[in-house]
């Protein structure tokens, strides 16, 4: 078994609401199964609707995974009902920074006066683990590694290797002129290439009108095609929606991807896809 579900496909904040019933409106968080692993990919306020799932599975042994600590990535950790659970147990990674740690971020966000509970409250077992670019991680049968993105403040796209398949997350990046041989590399040969496609390429060169979004730290859909052909990825999946983008929107976005490469689609809440 390995599949990746999706609970959060959109990037920088939450929006609820009747354009994005399709699409979905809760921030980042991706869960993988791999075996008996359990991977969760970010904590976006998607988080909350997988921890109701989790909690029939109890006790919990899961690992979690954290591209970045921007709010729309964290968000959602305070709100993760198995953390609260004793006999649940969690370990916890990120990139190595140099001004904190990662348990040092996940606190730091539910002290007061921010939040009513502190991070030392949640019941459940964790283990922080801070990453170093390159470094692998063995969970059973499955091996997860990381290459740095282009992203304020260190950002990680990571690669699970699971019986011969290989899924890669690779949410938040902006990219240049010349494409990112370090993703390529990562990215070699992937069954699944998750991708930040938060604005379509003419908003991101800003000849739609509207003020360029370069230097924001997020793509286009048509540079995930980019690096999905030179990196020989089977499936691309549209990932980090932009906030103003609804339904009709982000399903015209993915008719354009189509176009240049048939095996695009963009990722939904609740969407499923069976590698495995
Ligand atoms: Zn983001
Ligand atoms: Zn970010």
């Amino acid at each position: 078994m390995f599949y990746v579900r999706f609970w959060g496909v959109r990037g920088s904040l939450p929006i609820p609401g009747p354009s994005t019933v399709k699409i979905g409106g809760n921030t980042p968080c991706i869960e993988v199964r791999a075996g008996s692993e359990i991977l969760i990919f970010d904590a976006g306020s998607g988080i909350r609707n997988l921890g109701l799932r989790l909690m029939k599975e109890m006790p919990l042994v899961a690992r979690m995974f954290f591209t970045h600590f921007h709010w729309d990535h964290i968000q959602g950790f305070p709100f993760f009902g198995p953390a609260f659970i004793k006999g649940n147990r969690f370990d916890l990674f990120g990139a190595r920074k140099l001004s904190s740690t990662l348990a040092d971020t996940l606190s730091g966000q539910m002290n007061f006066p921010n939040f009513p509970v502190s991070l030392e409250e949640m019941a459940a077992q964790m283990n922080f683990h801070d990453l170093h670019e390159g470094e692998a991680v063995a969970c059973g049968d499955a091996v997860i590694t990381n290459a740095e993105l282009n992203h304020p403040g260190r950002c990680f796209a990571y690669r699970v290797d699971f019986g011969g398949h290989a899924i890669v997350i690779a949410s938040d990046t902006e990219h240049y002129s010349c494409i990112d041989a370090k993703l390529v590399a990562l990215a070699d040969g992937a069954d699944v290439l998750i991708y930040d496609s938060m604005y379509t390429p003419e908003e991101y060169a800003g000849t739609n009108g509207a003020s360029p979004k370069t230097g924001w730290g997020h793509s286009t859909w048509k540079e995930g095609v980019k690096v999905a052909k030179a990196a020989n990825v089977r499936q691309l999946v549209l990932y980090h929606h932009d906030p103003d983008h609804d339904d009709e929107q982000v399903l015209r976005i993915e008719s354009e991807a189509k176009k240049l490469f048939p095996e695009s689609i963009a990722a939904y809440e609740g969407q499923v896809i069976s590698i495995a």
